[in-house]
């Protein structure tokens, strides 16, 4: 069974190991976050035996179909805007939240992950470009959140993630990457909390995240080819 998506998931793969040998970096210090939005559980389930674990929707409409759907012991990360009607949802789908955009979405995920009994990780997004288009929160608005972060006891704060501006070239989106990394590396110090997730690099600048620092790296089109038609994607 060597199909299409395995080999893409080689390219993939060859494609991070040599950013990581570029970067100095250990090979298993950055994780594939396979984005399935659009894709149907065939797909999903395929990337699964091809050795994937880990899947990012940025719908909670598609995501409660597609989830159940898909059998074996995979993790669910919620990569898009999580909107306040929605958070019980997420909390009863999702293992981690990339994109956590205000300290009220923290104390709302915490009080509804109490009410659900589950546990969730999240990265706090932040928009370091400064881009009025774009959802996260400003770097300076990063302190009040991990004060509210320290009150909660069933969300845990892993990191930072940002999406920079869509640019042709890879190349343009370092400086938000190290920016990124810049905030994660003071915010570490002056809170004392270990932040050792860097959710950034999506299918074209992917390896220049990882240069950057990236932990995780958000991966849709590059493995299961072009978004399909007729599933609305709201999320970038
Ligand atoms: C869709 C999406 C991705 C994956 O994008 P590709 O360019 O298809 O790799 C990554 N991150 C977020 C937040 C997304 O919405």
């Amino acid at each position: 069974m060597s199909g299409e998506l395995e080999q893409r998931l080689a390219g993939i793969r060859g494609r991070m190991e040599q950013a990581c040998l570029k970067a100095g970096r250990a090979a298993d210090s950055v994780r594939l976050l396979a984005v399935s939005k659009t894709h149907g559980p065939d797909a999903v389930m395929e990337a699964s035996a091809a050795g994937l674990a880990d899947f990012g929707e940025s719908r909670i409409q598609e995501a409660r179909q597609k989830i159940p759907q898909c059998s074996g012991s995979l993790r669910w990360h919620f990569i898009g805007h999580l909107q306040s009607n929605k958070v019980r949802e997420a909390v009863r789908l999702f293992e981690f939240i990339h994109a956590v955009d205000s300290p009220r979405l923290l104390e709302h995920l915490e009080r509804l992950c109490q009410e659900e009994g589950r546990r969730l990780s999240v990265c706090l997004e932040v928009n370091v470009s400064g881009e009025r288009s774009k959802f996260g929160m400003q770097p300076g608005d990063v302190p009040a959140a991990l004060r509210t972060a320290a009150g909660c006891f069933r969300v845990k704060v892993e990191g930072l993630m940002t999406i920079p501006p869509i640019a042709e070239d890879p190349a343009e989106a370092r400086p938000f990457f190290r920016a990124l990394r810049g905030l994660r590396d003071r915010m570490q110090e002056e809170s004392g909390v270990p932040l050792p997730e860097l959710s950034m690099g999506m299918s074209h600048d992917f390896e220049v995240a990882i240069e950057e620092g990236a932990t995780w790296v958000r991966v849709g089109t590059s493995l299961f080819g072009p978004r399909r038609k007729g599933v609305p994607d709201e999320a970038v």
